[in-house]
């Protein structure tokens, strides 16, 4: 049996980063994939894919010329679905083709293959050979699968999950999605932009519940006049199948409303890859959704096996689950150079428009009695907002009044995934509105709105309007 220092399950971004640093540090490296591609649901199913079809969205609308200059572009022929799809096929096989390379160059052995334990540090790999490795150190990676409640009669044709929605072969004409957290709310924006009549069922009273309100109440009446139409306070009761192409998707609603759609999407909830593993053979411990308990060093209840990403739960993001995968194996090597992840990271939320935060909310500000004050400032007050012709979209920043310090960061309009980097690194070194006042940007850029935004909060504080 062929011996590893450590055995990585999963080619996703936890599982890919964790292999490659343990060889970078000389240590002997396997991985094993049980899918065709490598990169997991940040290349196949989920990250890339999605964020592409967004700028493809945008693209095909019209929508950044429309920015330009307020109207739509008159397209010659209306976006195939083929089309649509294209961009995302080609960027998804390049980032899946970068993955092999690395663990290449990096003599990472890879395994084709189902991953599961025979024992506590034996793997047995089930694909076209069938094999048993043997690692000191293990590392799960195996990332989450979409849930499928039992009452919706998943078809991957007109009934679909976040996975078999990238699979269409034609445009939705209207198209229900259960579900307003992330990935819901992206795919409702990306498929309205589109030109889908899109119904958004949402079980709370407001979306994306961890954002910031003020952000949220925004995204919702844009995508409203948009045309979307959002169903709040409700969830689904029944679906029925439709038995061929002409027949409708009938979507029973809990407030006793009807919809007949073209397409359903179920986009409410991810549950972790633990089942192929076999957990229960060596007492691995099994969390919430199917998720593996870990602790701050991403150790399991068994010493030396590990587990990052997905598979263990919030958040969830490529960015921390690399990171995690780099954090667990300096813990296994002793590397010493990053021993956990930083308490604060982004959030960005891919939708049209673009939301991103970091720190806290107003709400959480709220609830801990914080002596706090906020500043805001509009994209259509910036030179670049009125060059770029912004219609929407602002920043905010949350502080502490008396000491000025910046303690939330909050956009929603055009790259605010992008601006908000700025804001980290203001929430991470705890700076002040001064600080950000005494900043020199590039003029015109859009990260005038922090200076204006931290102008704003003096205002509010003083009551007398501070001149920018
Ligand atoms: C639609 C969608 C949009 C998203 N958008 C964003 C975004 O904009 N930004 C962001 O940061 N995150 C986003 N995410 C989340 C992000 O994709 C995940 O957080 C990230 O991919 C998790 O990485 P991972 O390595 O833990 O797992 P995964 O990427 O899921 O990879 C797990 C890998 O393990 C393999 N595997 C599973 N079980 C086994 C086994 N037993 N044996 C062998 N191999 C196995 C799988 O085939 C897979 O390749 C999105 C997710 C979805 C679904």
């Amino acid at each position: 049996m062929e011996k590893y220092e450590l055995i990585v399950i999963g080619t996703g971004p936890a599982g890919e980063k964790a292999a490659v640093k343990a060889a970078y540090f000389g240590h002997k490296v396997a991985i094993i994939e049980k899918g065709k591609d490598f990169g997991g649901a940040e290349v196949v199913t989920g990250t890339l894919p999605s964020k592409t079809l967004k700028e493809t969205s945008l693209y095909f609308s019209g929508k950044y010329e429309k920015g330009l200059f307020g109207i739509d572009r008159d397209l010659k022929r209306e976006a195939s679905v083929e089309d649509f799809m294209f961009r995302k096929n080609f960027v998804t096989a390049a980032a899946g083709k970068e993955i092999e390379e690395n663990l290449m160059r990096h003599k990472v052995k890879v395994y084709k293959g189902v991953g599961s334990f025979e024992d506590v540090h034996t793997i047995r790999i089930s694909g076209e050979k069938k094999e048993l490795i043997y690692g000191d150190y293990i590392i799960i990676a195996t990332g989450s699968y979409p849930y499928h409640p039992k009452e919706i009669p998943f078809d991957g044709v007109r009934i679909h999950d976040s996975d078999t929605i990238l699979q269409i072969h034609r445009f939705p004409k209207s198209l229900c999605i259960v579900g307003a957290g992330v990935i819901g709310c992206e795919y409702t924006t990306i498929f309205s932009t589109m030109g889908t009549e899109v119904y958004l069922i949402n079980d709370k009273d407001k979306i994306l519940p961890f954002v910031d309100l003020e952000i949220t109440k925004n995204l919702v009446s844009q995508m409203q006049s948009s045309g979307v139409k959002i169903f709040f306070n409700t969830s689904v009761s029944s679906i029925s199948s439709p038995k061929n192409e002409k027949e409708m998707v009938k979507v029973t609603l809990k407030n006793g409303q009807t919809l007949n759609v073209d397409m359903f999407l179920f986009a409410a909830g991810r549950s972790g890859n633990t089942k192929a593993l076999n957990c229960e053979k060596i007492t691995l411990k099994i969390g919430k959704r199917e998720t593996l308990e870990v602790d701050d060093t991403y150790r399991t209840n068994i010493p030396h096996i590990y587990a990052v990403g997905d598979v263990i739960g919030f958040p969830a993001l490529v960015s921390t689950s690399m990171d995690q995968g780099r954090v667990a194996v300096a813990h296994i090597f002793k590397t010493q150079d990053l021993e956990h992840l930083p308490i604060y990271f982004p959030y960005g939320i891919y939708t049209i428009p673009e939301v991103s935060m970091v720190g806290i909310t107003e709400e959480e500000a709220k609830e801990k009695k914080m002596n706090y004050c906020v500043g805001k400032a509009r994209y259509s007050d910036m030179a670049r907002g009125k060059i770029m012709g912004a219609q929407s979209g602002f920043l905010k920043l949350i502080f502490i009044k008396d000491d000025l310090m910046i303690q939330g960061v909050h956009i929603i309009g055009h790259i605010a995934t992008e601006l908000i980097h700025f804001g980290l690194s203001l929430v991470e070194d705890k700076k002040t509105l001064y600080d950000v006042i005494g900043t020199v940007f590039n003029f015109p850029t859009l990260h005038d709105l922090y200076k204006y935004a931290a102008y704003d909060g003096l205002s509010n504080l003083t009551g007398h309007r501070v001149k920018p």
